[in-house]
């Protein structure tokens, strides 16, 4: 099984992504935790990648390709990409990558979000800064406020989930994303999630979606 997942920042991918692999078995690429890692390790790549990233911006394609190429196609027993292709161009070249080594996407999950709830995901959000654990004050809070459960370090908002950094990555998201969808869409393998409600709830559609997708292409 091979799945991209599409949807605005906050819209629950990663969550999503990490069920669907411990599900399936699949290996969950996450383009956010790939390019943070890179920057991180401040590797070549990562120092040309940090400006882009602290600033909500969209990394280039060319740099975007480079980084999750090898990635996906070290994947052969099935992976679920969260967070790229991010632009027409990435999944062209994703598309062009795949298929040369006869490991076509199977299914295109688009993630969509009522703004308001989008919002409200934002503003809660807490992360550690020592072990990258990831809270939210409503919906997945540490056992004490503020702190993390692993290592009792305190928890931070992290400079993406800043209000003006997140408008920005939102607005960039819509306007980049609109062609992508006309892409996948044409290509049929491309379903819509309601990714506005529990995460348990959302969790039950998605899985359904994939196991239906795949009874059918079973079946004919
Ligand atoms: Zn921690």
């Amino acid at each position: 099984m091979r799945i991209a997942l599409l949807g605005p920042p906050g819209a629950g991918k990663g969550t999503q992504a990490a069920r669907i692999c411990q599900t399936f078995h699949l290996i969950h690429f996450s383009s956010g935790d790939i390019l943070r890692a890179e920057k991180m390790f401040g590797t070549s790549l990562g120092r040309r990648i940090r400006d882009f990233i602290d600033n909500g911006l969209l990394v280039p394609d060319d740099l975007m390709i480079q980084i999750m190429e090898q990635r996906v196609l070290a994947a052969r027993d099935g992976f679920v990409l969260d967070g790229y292709p991010r632009t027409l161009p990435q999944s062209q070249a994703l598309k062009r990558i795949l298929q040369a080594a006869d490991m076509p996407l199977d299914l295109v999950l688009n993630f969509v979000v009522d703004p308001k709830v989008l919002a409200r995901r934002f503003e809660g959000r807490r992360i550690c800064p020592v072990c990258l654990a990831v809270y939210h004050v409503d919906t997945m809070p540490s056992k004490i406020p503020g702190v993390c459960d692993h290592d009792s370090h305190e928890l931070i908002i992290r400079q993406d989930d800043m209000p003006d950094v997140v408008r920005k990555r939102i607005e960039t998201y819509q306007e980049s994303m609109a062609p992508l969808f006309a892409y996948y869409a044409q290509q049929g393998d491309f379903k819509t999630i309601d990714a506005s409600g529990s995460v348990d709830d959302v969790t039950r559609v998605v899985l359904d979606k994939i196991r239906r997708h795949f009874e059918a292409a079973t079946a004919s």
